[in-house]
């Protein structure tokens, strides 16, 4: 016999037994997307690679070493989305979804990066995030941010810590990109190789190093909002009286720059203490420049992409999240009693929209059946026994409290289930 083939090393299985805290995420997510007058796009996991290339840009460390990439049967270069941003603004120039009024967007689903797997941190995972296209102004920044805001409150998620930065527009990023290589190279010898590796390849990132020396050595480094001008200081300022004003507490990182190449202006992320080394539960920033980059005419662009898992485990750690419980577990025992309860089941879901019913399956005696029923975690048994499927009745038994035995006519079944039961 074949030994089972097993998952792929960081693709991970999520089980029926977790799936309520994603749909919860999920839901909620829907629901304040909607509210802000976000309209879902889905667009393929598997791009031709320039597509994420150009986007963003080949020295990030996505582009460079964490590519599910390939040829397909043709030769041609493809790869599995690392992320989201990159396809929704190819798909968005494709199907003309640009250059007009304003456009909310948002996605969810898979994304893919060979990286190491840790807590936090997995080959496949799964993001949700928003896209505003055709807006350059601090209000919609405002917006973005709000949204997420909204969010985490509707999970009663406290304790996220908003850091913003700015890296003002390309020219000057350009500008100060090379203010801080002159820097670096200069304190060459104090060092490590993989930051001196990083410093030529994109020394941008070098900012955001978790090694304490080098962030001792940063210390004396120049600041990017020493070369910002006078357009981007006013942009950041007034984003930050937005957020006074709706009261959404924020802290200012010089350091925060984020790994992708496209963002400009405003960055973000939302961090956790509560998740150990992989904190960032939500990033991102504007890119004004990206659907250039992918090929349009110039039209700016804001988003964040959010960590499913990073949160699905910060809502796991909150007690009280119990996956919705089984309502009615339905018991039946004697001759012609499965036919019976297979149409009383039928019925009962279709008249109670949000009914959670499990009919009993494979038979037994009441014993048995009483003990399934137990373990479903259901309120209620109904019974159908030889003698109310002759009388036209269904017996109620309380699984969880203690209560009378009752019974109720078939007709009134319905009704009762819907009045004392089921509560949605
Ligand atoms: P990190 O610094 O943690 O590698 P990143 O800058 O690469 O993050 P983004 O590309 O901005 O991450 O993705 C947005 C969010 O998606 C992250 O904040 C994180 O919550 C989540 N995320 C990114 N990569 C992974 C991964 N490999 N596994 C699980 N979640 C991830
Ligand atoms: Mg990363």
């Amino acid at each position: 016999m074949n030994a089972p083939i097993r998952s792929i090393r960081g693709m991970n299985d999520i089980l029926p037994e977790d799936i309520h805290v994603w749909q919860l995420l999920e839901s909620a997510a829907e629901s304040v997307f909607a509210a802000h007058g976000f309209e879902q796009i889905r667009v393929p996991l598997l791009e031709k690679t320039g597509v994420f290339t150009r986007a963003i840009g080949s020295a990030t460390d996505v582009v460079s070493k964490e590519m599910y990439s390939f040829d397909d049967r043709n030769g041609e270069s493809l790869s599995l989305r690392p992320e989201g941003t990159a396809g929704v603004v190819r798909a968005a120039l494709q199907n003309g979804l640009l250059y007009g009024p304003v456009r909310r967007l948002w996605y969810g689903g898979a994304m893919f990066r060979y990286e190491r797997p840790q807590k936090g941190r997995s080959r496949q995972f799964h993001q949700l995030g928003a896209e505003l296209f055709g807006a350059p102004g601090a209000d919609a920044d405002a917006e973005i941010l709000a949204l997420g805001e909204q969010l985490w409150s509707r999970l009663g998620l406290t304790g996220l810590r908003l850091e913003l930065n700015t890296l003002g527009n390309s020219e000057e990023r350009a500008t100060y990109r090379d203010r801080l290589y002159e820097f670096l190279t200069a304190h060459r010898a104090d060092l490590d190789e993989q930051t001196r590796e990083r410093v030529e390849r994109n020394p941008l990132r070098v900012l955001d190093s978790k090694d304490p020396a080098v962030q001792a050595l940063l210390e004396d480094a120049p600041l990017l909002k020493d070369h910002l001008g006078e357009e981007s200081r006013g942009h950041f300022d007034q984003l930050r009286r937005y957020l006074d004003r709706l009261g959404i507490e924020y802290h200012v990182n010089p350091r925060l720059v984020r790994g992708l190449d496209y963002y400009c202006h405003t960055v973000f992320e939302w961090i956790t203490g509560d998740l150990g080394a992989q904190g960032t539960v939500c990033a991102g920033g504007r890119y004004d420049n990206l659907v250039e980059l992918q090929g349009g005419n110039p039209w700016p662009g804001i988003g964040f992409a959010m960590g499913e898992e990073r949160l699905v485990e910060l809502l796991r750690q909150k007690t009280g999240i119990e996956p919705p419980p089984v309502h009615v577990y339905l018991v039946a025992v004697g001759e012609n009693s499965t036919a019976s309860a297979l149409e009383l089941a039928y019925d009962l879901r279709a008249g109670i929209p949000g009914l959670r019913l499990l009919v009993n399956l494979n038979g037994g005696s009441f014993k048995t059946q009483f003990k399934r029923a137990d373990r479903s975690g259901a309120s209620l048994a109904l019974v159908l026994g030889e003698e109310e499927i002759q009388n036209g009745q269904v017996a109620v038994k309380f699984l969880r409290r203690k209560e009378q035995q009752l019974t109720l006519e078939r007709d009134e079944t319905g009704d009762w289930i819907r009045d004392n039961i089921v509560s949605i």
